[in-house]
């Protein structure tokens, strides 16, 4: 009996790392827009190699433009010209290049008349990153966000980090 039942138990663990593997492959799918591995979509548009992608602002360090998914009547991007995967990937020196992004994000809203107050501006954290380059969100107005994008946007969840956060975040490294 003792053997047969072994072997049930490896073969449980066995379907279960499958599984386990499949569902990953699977979310890894669904998380990454870019279907073609070898390429980096932003790396593309901050170089300006995708006619589609309309460059809002651009200096040495990121360009801005509009988010493809918007998650209230104004979302940007802002994505640094240097490709780096995440926040986490950031180390205490980036600090500036934060600053930067955001100073950035936020005189794009006020030239435009975009509210600064009633608005969110933050990082995804992996592996919940839907293109894996650097990009900080500006989103507004805040209050009008559905239920789910507030969700995808919580500030401080698992999943997605304020600037201030960020910033503490970086700082303590
Ligand atoms: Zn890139
Ligand atoms: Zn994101």
């Amino acid at each position: 009996m003792l053997p047969v039942k072994q072997l049930s138990g490896r073969r449980f663990i066995f379907f279960l790392v499958l599984g386990v593997f499949a569902l990953f492959l699977i979310l890894r799918f669904f998380v990454t827009d870019s279907s073609d591995m070898g390429r980096c979509i932003f790396c593309d548009i901050s170089s300006g190699k995708q006619p589609n992608t309309e460059l809002l602002f651009e200096n040495d360090e990121f360009v801005i433009f509009k988010d493809i998914k918007p998650a209230s009547t104004y979302h940007y991007l802002a994505v640094p010209k240097r490709h780096t995967e995440s926040l986490k990937a950031l180390t205490k020196d980036d600090l500036a290049l934060v600053d930067h992004m955001e100073q950035g994000l936020k005189s794009f809203f006020e030239k435009n008349n975009i509210t600064t107050t009633d608005a969110l501006f933050g990082f995804h954290l992996p592996p919940f990153i839907s293109v894996k380059h650097l990009h900080m969100h500006g989103i507004a107005p805040r209050s009008t966000m559905s239920f789910m994008n507030r969700m995808m946007f919580k500030p401080d969840s698992g999943w997605f980090k304020s600037v201030e956060n960020a910033r503490k975040y970086l700082q303590d490294l």
